[in-house]
């Protein structure tokens, strides 16, 4: 499946949509997610076009990849969620839910999450 630069988290990146934006730098850009399931759930991407994490993991350049994740780190700490406690989720292809074919990264904290699956 090629990468549909048509994929709302792309309309994004290129301005075309407006987010509520939590960081940037010249890698990834983090904003709010517009139906947040956590006090705190923000989406973190890419700014090159990955469709997942599948995806990423095998054509990214490790700087990009170590970028990547050193920046999910640090907004994690930016939003003050890193003593209490979060969750990362990354959801690849159809079995996981995944909705938007853009790689990206969910950071849900803010209270306490539950169990880690609900069927
Ligand atoms: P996925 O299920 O693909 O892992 O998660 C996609 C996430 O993107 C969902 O949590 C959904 O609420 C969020 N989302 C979908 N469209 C938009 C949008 O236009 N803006 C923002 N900020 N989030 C979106």
């Amino acid at each position: 499946m090629p990468y549909d630069s048509n994929n709302i988290f792309a309309k994004i990146l290129r301005g075309e949509i407006p987010c509520d934006k939590v960081y940037e730098n010249s890698y990834v850009l983090a904003f709010k997610d517009i139906m947040p399931k956590a006090p705190v759930h923000v989406l973190v991407i890419p700014k090159s076009s990955y469709i997942s994490f599948d995806d990423f993991s095998t054509h990214a350049t490790n700087e990009e990849i170590g970028e990547f994740f050193r920046a999910v780190g640090e907004i994690a700490r930016d939003l003050k969620v890193e003593q209490d406690g979060y969750r990362l989720i990354a959801n690849h292809h159809h079995f996981a839910g995944q909705e938007v074919d853009h790689f990206h990264v969910h950071i849900l904290g803010g209270k306490p999450l539950g169990p880690m699956l609900i069927s």
